[in-house]
């Protein structure tokens, strides 16, 4: 009996939910590519082309770029998911920036993937597992964020500035060009 109209109250609910809230299809089609996202993750995987990660990216409710972890494969240490699928990406688009565009990567982004996330500039960011997750099974991500923060001869690859003057000549060059693209 109390089964019973539970069970009428909540078809009741959610159908009052999908006539009057239109985040809920959205959210379905969130899910829907971040299972894609992890697809990706599981036949990279099972091909031996690197690590279990996988990224979408979507413009518009279309895919524009697909990428996957081939850094054993590939013998690039840069072949994370999002730096592939960024790549797809803005190839496909023809375009540095990812304007408009919601990346669905099936874990959160180490801070290599972060710093290129930031530079394409989509709009929203979906992972699916965490650092924590990440780092459970080897991944550790949160070891080089909390390398950020140290002082450079602290972090674990020590950091020395040579050169500075040198180095600014880049920047004034820069800076005087007339005919540059800027990012
Ligand atoms: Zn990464």
């Amino acid at each position: 009996m109390c089964n019973n109209f539970n069970k009428k109250f909540l078809d009741e609910a959610s159908k009052a939910l999908s006539n009057h809230n239109s985040d809920i299809p959205q959210e379905n089609t969130h899910k829907q590519f971040m299972k894609e996202a992890v697809d990706l993750a599981i036949r990279g995987m099972e091909k031996n082309e690197g690590g279990p990660f996988g990224c979408i990216i979507v413009k518009d409710g279309k895919i524009v770029g697909r990428g996957n972890n081939k850094v054993t494969s590939t013998y690039d240490p840069t072949a994370h998911a999002e730096i592939t699928a960024i790549r797809d990406a803005c190839k496909n688009l023809n375009s540095f920036q990812l304007n408009g565009c919601i990346v669905y990567t099936s874990c959160e982004p180490c801070p290599m993937c972060l710093g290129a996330i930031y530079w394409a500039r989509p709009e929203k960011v979906f992972f699916g597992s965490n650092k924590k997750d990440a780092a459970d099974v080897g991944f550790d991500d949160d070891f080089i964020y909390k390398e950020i923060n140290l002082d450079y001869d602290k972090r674990s690859i020590p950091f020395e500035q040579i050169n500075r003057e040198e180095a600014l000549k880049a920047f004034q060059i820069w800076n005087e060009k007339e005919d540059k693209t800027d990012y």
